[in-house]
């Protein structure tokens, strides 16, 4: 098995990303077990927040690490939050909640008709193979969805309670994990990391 840290402090991310990497011959460490200390994300871009996570990770461990970068994209906000999802309510509630961020995005679609929540999921994967890596991996994933006008379960992390996807005609929150993790952002930006890995080590 070949160790890869996974720059993330958030358990969510964890689970849902480390299973298919065990799959893949990896031996998974969490980032919790080298430091406790979070990079700011102060990148434009997903992509740039992926790098700058894997690139401190590595450099941290010693050990290749794979980093993810995520938000929610909505077509009516001109992409907002995007890559401020986590932090969304933070200027305007003064707290980044999932609960205050979620209730920030119903507010600002209040009055937006159905025919145009469009949004989507976005995840960015950086891997670093060592601290100077000039040659970084990087896989991107979205997932096509809708914001609904009210929370469906009020359960689920993030904006999932009220991200429907018409695909399955259930929100995030109602799709089991098994399900999700093998659609997702997440999934599809894991998929083509692992593919382009494969590709290197042949
Ligand atoms: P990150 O930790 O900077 O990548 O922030 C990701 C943020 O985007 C989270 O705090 C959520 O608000 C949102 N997000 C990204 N992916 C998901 C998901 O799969 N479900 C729910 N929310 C997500």
């Amino acid at each position: 098995m070949r160790p890869i840290v996974l720059a993330t402090g958030n358990i969510h991310k964890v689970r849902e990303i480390q299973p298919a990497l065990n799959e893949t011959g990896f031996q998974v460490y969490a980032q919790t077990e080298f430091f406790s200390e979070e990079v700011e994300e102060d990148g434009l871009s997903f992509v740039e927040n992926a790098i700058k996570k894997a690139r401190y990770a590595c450099q941290k461990t010693g050990m290749p690490a794979l980093a993810d970068d995520s938000g929610l994209e909505v077509d009516v906000l001109g992409g907002q939050p995007g890559i401020y999802s986590a932090r969304y309510a933070l200027s305007t509630v003064g707290e980044k909640s999932d609960e205050q961020n979620l209730q920030k995005l119903l507010d600002d679609l209040q009055n937006i008709p159905d025919a145009q929540r469009q949004a989507r999921y976005c995840c960015a994967m950086a891997y670093f193979e060592h601290p100077d890596d000039a040659m970084p991996i990087i896989g991107v994933g979205t997932w096509a969805g809708d914001i609904l006008t009210e929370r469906r379960t009020g359960q689920g992390i993030g904006y999932d309670d009220v991200f429907w996807v018409p695909q399955f005609f259930k929100t995030v929150s109602e799709i089991p994990d098994e399900i999700k993790n093998s659609v997702s952002h997440r999934a599809k930006a894991l998929e083509s990391v692992l593919s382009q890995l494969q590709g290197v080590q042949l």
